[in-house]
C-alpha cells in the first residue's frame, strides 16, 4: 500500500509518497506560494529528474490537485492511479490535551482541531485547509492526524503547569505542551536500538536542534519534560525565536517600540532569537562562519544558544536523575559537528565525553561518544514523516 504524507502551512504543502512494503519514499515534494503570485511546485521522483512547474494556484485544493497531477503523469508519476494510495497522513501542529497519539480524522476530530485555533493560530489553520483539501480530492480513503504535541502528553502537572493563576489552565488551556514530539518520538526510539535496551527501560535526553529547536526528557519511553511550552516560543534560542525570557521583556518593549500584541508576537518569534541577537542571519551555517571571520556578535550569539542548550542538559539530567543517552538531531543536531561539540564541551562532570574526530560527520547515524563516556552521544536523523507514514498505515487496517 501506498501512504501520502502532506505537511500543509499558510502557503505551502509538503509531501512525501511511501510504499509501505519497504517503507521507501516514492516521490517528495513542495508547493510553495499558495495562495501568492508565483506558486511552483517542485516535485522529485525518486530515480527520476526533479521538475519544477510554475502555476499561480488560488488555495490548497488546487495546490493538491496539481501535486496528485505530478504523481500519475506518464513522464514524471510514480503510479498510474491515485487509486494507488491507500490512506493520507497529515501533520497537525496542535491537538490541545485531546491527543495523545495519531487518530483516524472524522468530523470530531476536525472540530478539536478547530478548537485549537485559539493557541495555535498559526499552524492548525492550514493543517486544516490541507486535510479538507485532501478529503475532498480522496473522500475514499483514511485520513489520519499526526500531532506534533501528542507524544508530550505524558507530561505530568508538575512540568506542564505555569505559576499562574490555576483558573487560566481551566478556562484558557494555558499550560506548557511542548512541539516536535514525532521527531522526539523517532529519533528516541531509534536511540534505544542503537543501545541495545528496551525502550521503556531507556532514560533519554533528546535535542532537535533545527531552525526551530526543542529538547526533550524521556524516561520509559514517557516525556517527563521538553523546553517548548504553550507555544513554540518558548525554551532554546531558535533561528529567530527568542526561546526563554523574562516575560516583563514583553510589556517592557511594547511600550518603548509602541507595539501592539500581534506585532509583539511576530517580533518575539521572528526577530529575535539568533538573527536578532547576531545581526548576521537565522542560519547557523552563516553564524558560525562569521564567528569564525572574527564577527564577536556571532561569537557572543553563538555562546548564548550553547549556554541555553547546557542548562537545560543539566535541568533534564536533575529531572531523570542521570540519563543513557544524548541525541542530536534535526538541520544544526545532525549537521553543526562543531556546534554538538561545543554544546558537549565541559560536561563530563556528568560522565558525558564527546569524540571529537568521530563527531566530525554531518548528516549520518553515529556514536560520537568517548570509549570511556558514561553516557552515550548519538547523532540520529530524524524522520517525521516515516512516523506519520507507519501511524497512518496502522490506523487504517
Ligand atoms: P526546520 O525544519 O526547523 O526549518 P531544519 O531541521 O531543516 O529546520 O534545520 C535547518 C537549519 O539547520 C538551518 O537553519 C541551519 O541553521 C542548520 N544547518 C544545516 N546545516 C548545518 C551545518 N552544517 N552546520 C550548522 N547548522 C546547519
Amino acid at each position: 500500500m501506498k501512504v501520502l504524507v502532506v505537511n500543509a502551512g499558510s502557503s505551502s504543502i509538503k509531501y512525501q509518497v511511501f510504499g509501505m512494503t519497504d517503507e521507501s519514499v516514492l516521490a517528495k515534494g513542495l508547493v510553495d506560494r499558495v495562495g501568492i503570485p508565483g506558486t511552483t511546485l517542485e516535485h522529485k521522483p525518486t530515480g527520476k529528474d526533479e521538475v519544477v512547474i510554475k502555476k499561480d494556484l488560488p488555495d490548497h485544493t488546487e495546490g493538491m490537485k496539481l501535486v496528485l497531477e505530478a504523481l500519475v503523469n506518464a513522464e514524471y508519476g510514480i503510479m498510474k492511479s491515485m487509486d494507488e494510495i491507500g490512506a493520507v497522513g497529515h501533520r497537525v501542529v496542535h491537538g490541545g490535551e485531546a491527543f495523545a497519539s495519531s487518530v483516524l480524522i472524522d468530523t470530531e476530530v476536525k472540530k478539536v482541531i478547530k478548537d485549537c485555533y485559539d493557541i495555535a493560530p498559526l499552524h492548525n489553520p492550514p493543517n486544516l485547509m490541507g486535510i479538507e483539501a485532501c478529503q475532498a480530492l480522496m473522500p475514499n480513503v483514511p485520513h489520519v492526524a499526526v500531532f506534533d504535541t501528542a507524544f508530550h502528553q505524558t507530561m505530568e502537572p508538575s512540568s506542564y503547569l505555569y505559576a499562574l493563576p490555576y483558573d487560566v489552565y481551566e478556562k484558557y488551556h494555558v499550560r506548557r505542551y511542548g512541539f516536535h514530539g514525532t521527531s522526539h518520538y523517532f529519533v528516541s526510539h531509534r536511540a534505544a536500538e542503537m543501545l541495545g535496551k528496551p525502550y521503556e527501560e531507556c532514560k533519554i535526553i533528546t535535542l532537535h536542534l533545527g531552525n526551530g529547536a526543542s529538547m526533550a526528557a524521556i524516561e520509559g519511553g514517557k516525556v517527563i519534560d521538553t523546553t517548548m511550552g504553550f507555544t513554540p516560543l518558548e525554551g532554546l534560542v531558535m533561528g529567530t525565536r527568542s526561546g526563554d525570557i523574562d516575560p516583563a521583556i514583553v510589556f517592557f518593549l511594547m511600550e518603548k517600540l509602541g507595539m501592539n500584541a500581534q506585532e509583539a508576537n511576530n517580533y518575539f518569534n521572528k526577530k529575535a532569537g539568533m538573527l536578532g541577537l547576531s545581526g548576521v542571519s537565522n542560519d547557523l551555517r552563516d553564524i558560525l562562519e562569521a564567528a569564525n571571520t572574527g564577527n564577536e556578535r556571532a561569537q557572543l550569539s553563538l555562546e548564548v544558544y550553547y549556554n541555553r542548550v547546557k542548562g537545560y542538559i543539566g535541568k533534564y539530567m536533575a529531572e531523570l536523575n542521570g540519563c543513557d543517552c544524548l541525541v542530536f538531531t534535526a538541520g544544526v543536531g545532525e549537521n553543526g559537528y562543531d556546534v554538538r561539540e561545543s554544546i558537549c564541551k565541559n560536561l563530563d562532570f556528568f560522565g558525558i565525553k564527546m569524540d571529537v574526530e568521530k563527531n566530525k560527520v554531518r548528516g549520518k547515524e553515529v556514536d560520537v561518544s568517548a570509549a570511556d563516556s558514561k553516557i552515550k552521544i548519538l547523532v540520529i536523523p530524524t524522520n517525521e514523516e516515516l512516523v506519520i507514514a507507519r501511524d497512518t498505515l496502522e490506523l487504517s487496517k
